[in-house]
């Protein structure tokens, strides 16, 4: 259970004065629902209001703070004016402006003949100064002016990420009023790193980091942000450090074999394994092979050849005697693998289904009834594989294919089902290093680093939409040669926000120079029905297939030898990668196409640009990540895994490596957690949400 002292922190945020249920609705919506998710919202910016000039000086469009005299205040001589507030000092006058005025607010704020500083941005007016409602309004001896003022003029306020209907001072002082509910908690790092470091302890970190005295307070390396960066990060790698280690102790089954089916598997492929390929492989059967469970991404870009791969995992699992399931992001994918694989696996006499949402009725039952009996072998499938109701004879080996999409979480949820069996987890999402460390950090890890012999490399031309013309009068040459070609747009319908071309438009279009030689399949269709478009690209029917980004993951269709890509401007690097990697699979050469709307942002420059230049996943995986920031590169919206609040993984990788160190010896020496130092880390793994982790700390 959370420390209860922690609760303050997880309370509601309606517990904040002047946070009511709206504005705690617009809160949550930049940082959380809970006191900590404002705590953990660091400033994106900052308001100098150092700059302190005379009235003559001030610039219009400046942020000025001023000492000045109040000499009169005109009330509107009519409804919907103004109320003004007339101000001087020894070089000039400045008229402060209030719309909707509550007199008497004003006459309290600013009684003539006094001495005010106010602070706002500076406009010129019919030659003349004015402020329309300073942001602040203080006394010459910084105090307040009214009840609701309290304490002086800050010379620095933080920015917070705001929303429509939220102001900054009321962000502000929400987030100001976090600090006063930290807990007087135990220091979990340890005491000579802190001092190496030079970092602040937790809570004065936290209040640095809110009350900025100058730019220097925002560089994410200064040691307040990198020690919470640290602490964050520290969370995160203790928390798979526990996964990892619970998922070990599962006893699995020893998977061995005689070797007998595999063999001849590799006999019949009509090529031979890559030394990456034999080597993952090498791998994944020693893992196999022991009592303890197997949790193991197999990382290898698009076309490298990780079917292969499970295939042989899956053959070992049936020599042993158990059963294996493949699991697809998709149905389509999850027939594509059937047809692959089934004519081997009849020759071999190791019976495959599939099994999918579409299943019903007596087909069903039928099918799980095999299933329970152990008379299917290897099932392939989609998510359905693991519904209600599924139940394996002797479940050995779990294969999950193209799946950025199944998290820590999934992976968790799948181990407590009941079953352990081994797990491969299959992406051709070359994630960089620091990614990988957070997002796959629970898992051993495979890579297949080099492509099968005779790829050749997929030429990438990158032209204006203007050139479209060009582009049709290739698919054309294309089509006429028997090729195939992809061409993706980045939405459905016509979207009245965004002016692009729309999938269903451009399918239009070149339905009128290719009739029905061109197709459509996008994300909105029916599952059956973009079955039969991808089945009818796949036997050739069609010669172009006009496309939402649903190809991206995993299909393979050697003859399509021409992707053009619409708007590539809108597409993130990897995406592109991912879609690039569908042509060029066969033995003819492959281009691509990347047709970008101008002008070009900076971003889109240098994406588009790297792309022309590399083919290498990683490489690409790497800029990705240093253009996008994490949370687009692993496409967190759907993955699960959680991005940082306060640690930045492209500033702070090196943090987040000593993290991993960290926290391996940590649980090397303190495996319960129970020295002072364990104790107070126990806390941080609830400070940071991690409390599936933490509960599995007693089993340690
Ligand atoms: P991915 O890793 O993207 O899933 P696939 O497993 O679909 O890649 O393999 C891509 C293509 O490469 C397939 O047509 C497959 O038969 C072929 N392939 C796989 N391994 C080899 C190899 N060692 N030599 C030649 N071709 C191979
Ligand atoms: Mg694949």
């Amino acid at each position: 259970m959370r420390p209860t002292k922690l609760n303050p922190l997880f309370a509601d945020i309606t517990r904040l004065k002047g946070v009511g249920p709206k504005v705690a609705a617009l809160m949550s919506k930049v940082a959380g629902p809970r006191i900590v998710d404002l705590l953990f919202t660091p400033p994106s910016g900052l308001i100098d209001r150092s700059h302190r000039p005379k009235i003559s000086e001030a610039q219009p469009g400046s942020l000025a703070t001023m000492l000045v005299s109040v000499d009169h205040h005109e009330p509107p001589p009519a409804k919907r004016r103004p109320y003004k507030v007339i101000c001087s000092d020894e070089t000039g006058f400045i008229e402060l402006i209030f719309f909707h005025a509550r007199t008497d607010y004003l006459l309290r704020a600013l009684p003539e003949g006094e001495k005010r500083i106010i602070s706002g941005r500076v406009e010129e007016f019919n030659g003349g100064r004015q402020m329309t409602h300073p942001d602040h309004i203080v006394k010459p001896d910084g105090t307040g002016t009214d009840g609701n003022e309290t304490g002086s003029l800050p010379l620095y306020e933080p920015i917070y990420p705001l929303t429509a209907g939220l102001s900054g001072a009321v962000m502000r002082k929400g987030v100001h009023q976090t600090l006063q509910h930290l807990p007087d908690l135990a220091e979990w790092q340890d005491k000579a790193w802190l001092s190496k470091q030079a970092w602040p302890s937790w809570q004065e970190a936290l209040k640095l980091i809110h009350f900025p005295d100058g730019e220097a307070s925002l560089n994410l390396l200064n040691p307040a942000r990198s020690r919470l960066a640290y602490d964050e990060f520290l969370a995160n790698q203790l928390a798979l450090a526990l996964i990892r280690r619970n998922n070990k102790k599962l006893r699995g089954e020893a998977f061995k074999g005689d070797g007998d089916l595999c063999a001849r598997a590799l006999k019949a492929l009509p090529f031979s394994l890559t030394k990456s390929q034999e080597s993952a492989l090498g791998e994944i059967f020693e893992d196999m092979a022991l009592p303890e469970r197997m949790i193991r991404l197999l990382q290898g870009d698009v076309g490298s050849g990780k079917t292969v791969i499970a295939l042989m995992a899956l053959l070992k699992c049936v020599e042993a005697g158990a059963q294996g399931v493949l699991m697809a992001p998709t149905e389509i994918l999850a027939r594509q693998h059937l047809e692959s694989l089934e004519p081997l696996c009849m020759d071999l006499g190791v019976s495959i289904d599939m099994l999918t949402g579409r299943d019903k009725g007596r087909q069903r039952v039928e099918k799980l009834e095999r299933l329970a009996k152990g008379e299917i072998q290897i099932l392939l499938g989609t998510h359905a594989v693991f519904q209600e109701g599924v139940e394996f004879a002797r479940l050995g080996l779990v294969i999950v294919d193209e799946q950025h999409r199944f998290g820590v979480h999934q992976r968790m949820a799948l181990t407590q089902k009941g079953a352990h069996p081994d797990m491969l987890v299959m992406t051709a999402t070359p994630i960089p290093r620091t990614l990988a460390l957070t997002a796959y950090g629970d898992m051993d890890v495979s890579i297949i680093a080099e492509k099968p012999p005779g790829r050749k490399p997929v030429s990438t031309i990158a032209l204006p939409v203007e050139r479209i013309d060009d582009v049709i009068a290739a698919a054309a040459r294309a089509i006429e040669k028997g090729e195939q070609i992809y061409w993706v747009c980045p939405l459905v319908e016509d979207s009245e926000v965004l002016p692009l071309t729309s999938a269903q438009d451009r399918f239009e279009t070149l339905q009128s120079h290719f009739g029905n030689r061109a197709g459509l399949i996008h994300g909105k269709m029916a599952a059956q029905e973009k079955d039969e478009i991808m089945q009818s690209f796949h036997a050739g029917a069609l010669s172009i297939l006009i496309a939402t980004t649903v190809i991206e993951v995993g299909v393979n269709a050697p003859n399509a030898t021409v992707m053009v890509i619409e708007h590539a401007e809108r597409f993130g690097l990897a995406q592109l990668h991912q879609l690039r990697g569908r042509v060029g699979r066969g033995d003819k050469p492959a281009s691509c196409l990347l047709l970008y709307k101008g002008p070009l942002g900076e971003v889109a420059t240098a994406r588009l640009k790297i792309l022309r230049e590399s083919e290498d996943g990683f490489r690409l995986a790497e800029e990705d990540l240093r253009l996008r920031g994490a949370g687009d590169v692993l496409g967190t919206a759907q993955s699960g895994i959680s991005t940082f609040q306060l640690g930045d993984v492209t500033v702070h990788s090196d943090l987040l490596i000593a993290a991993k160190d960290d926290a391996k010896l940590i649980l090397a020496q303190d495996p319960g957690l129970t020295s002072p130092r364990g104790m107070a880390l126990k806390t941080l793994l609830y400070l940071f949400g991690r409390d599936e982790a933490a509960k599995l700390i007693r089993a340690g």
